[in-house]
């Protein structure tokens, strides 16, 4: 891998004798961060991922000089500063702020929802004109919204959950919006203010020189195993380190005994043109059912800092196609419902029963995790530790 200075041990290299103190079985954010965090306090570490590189879901592909995510846009977001801080000291973020543009059968408006949105919907140009126009079409939704529709339906609206938010979600997901949980809609702010910045947090940006950068820093020094998959050599790998630190999906963990989890999964096309600027902003939404995918990522905006590659001749865009997940395919989203929040209860009370493991990040918790509470999670458990 281009400016990786990781070990990268070859399974002939490979002594069986050696004994580690943790083995981490998936090298994504979660068991960077806790190797990083190991390794500092002297712990012997073997990190080891089933897929050919480091990084998990934000490993960046470099194309054009383009640093491109190659599974889905990763914009670290959070009002943590010490999470802040401790990513930083590894690598400098830049100020990138996300401002989605949503494209609706090619009529365009801002997300999240604010008065950019509102004023493009319905003409209102104040708050207190917006804020009227949202009460009298969420009049029938009244008590504690219990899914994803009502929770939409009185924070915006009927026109905008119909617009922007209906048909999207229900392609993303797979699934009818009252049956899924209001949560994943609150992710999204709706403010008063002229303000198309998708996020409220404190810190945002994306590392200088891409997410890799990131994880080779926090992987210097540990070794690393990739195209090795735990499962096929389970026994063995159990017995080379004291604990096992596990970031895959925990229904696979346990051989899926008490059946499946249901995820979302994605497909990605990555395209290169011979153009500058295709999209003019880093991510547009098409939240329409008729369009097949859900969003289109021109990575070369991510990176402000870099003007030479901004004003490049060539951009990378990709199309993010939702898919079902079935299994052998990757996990990209836990789907929290009722049933699945169920299992997992089921499958965490067995986890709990493995001294030796800890399981931790988004797919080993079931969790719709950013990457902020990755980070935050990880250094905890190591915490917990020592
Ligand atoms: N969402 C929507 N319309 C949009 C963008 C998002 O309805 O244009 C909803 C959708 O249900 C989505 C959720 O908001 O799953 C969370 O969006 P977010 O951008 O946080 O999703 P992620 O970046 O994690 O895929």
């Amino acid at each position: 891998m281009k400016d990786c200075n990781i070990q990268l041990l070859t399974s002939n290299k490979y002594s069986a004798m050696k004994r580690y103190d943790y083995l981490l079985v998936g090298a994504g954010l979660y068991n960077a961060v806790f190797a990083y965090m190991a390794r500092e306090q002297g712990k012997r570490c073997l990190v080891i991922d089933r897929r050919p590189h480091l990084g998990g879901n934000v490993y960046c592909e470099c194309i054009e000089g383009i640093h491109v995510h190659k599974y889905g846009p990763h914009i670290f977001h959070t009002n943590n500063k010490a999470v802040w801080d401790f990513v930083n000291r590894i690598v400098p973020f830049n100020r990138f702020t996300l401002q989605t543009v949503a494209n609706y059968k090619g009529h365009l408006y801002n997300l999240p929802f604010n008065m950019n949105t509102f004023y493009r919907m319905w003409g209102v140009g104040t708050p207190v004109e917006a804020m009227r126009m949202i009460k009298s079409q969420c009049g029938s939704i009244d008590g504690f919204p219990t899914n994803l529709e009502e929770q939409a339906i009185s924070l915006v609206g009927y026109d905008i959950y119909n617009t922007l938010i209906k048909e999207y979600t229900e392609k993303q997901w797979g699934r009818a919006c009252h049956e899924l949980p209001a949560f994943i809609i609150r992710r999204l702010p709706v403010r008063y203010t002229y303000d198309n910045n998708y996020f409220n947090d404190l810190y945002q940006g994306v590392p200088e020189g891409g997410y890799n950068r990131l994880i080779n820093g926090l992987l210097q020094g540990v070794e690393c195993l990739t195209s090795c998959d735990y499962f096929e050599k389970k026994p063995y790998w159990d017995s080379i380190a004291d604990k096992i630190v596990y970031s895959g999906a925990i229904d696979e963990y346990f051989g899926y005994v008490h059946g499946h989890l249901e995820y979302r999964s994605l497909r990605f096309v990555h395209n290169i043109h011979q153009t500058g600027n295709v999209q003019g902003c880093a991510i547009m939404n098409y939240t329409d059912n008729a369009t097949p995918y859900t969003r289109t990522v021109e990575h070369k905006h991510f990176d402000i800092n870099n003007r030479p590659v901004q004003e490049s001749p060539v951009t990378v865009v990709t199309t993010e196609y939702p898919v079902q997940w079935i299994k052998g395919q990757e996990p990209y989203y836990p789907i929290n419902d009722d049933r699945n929040n169920r299992l997992y209860e089921t499958y965490r009370a067995m986890a709990v029963r493995e001294q030796r493991v800890l399981f931790g990040g988004r797919l080993a918790e079931y969790k719709y995790y950013d990457m902020t509470d990755v980070v935050e999670q990880s250094m905890k458990r190591f915490e917990n530790e020592i």
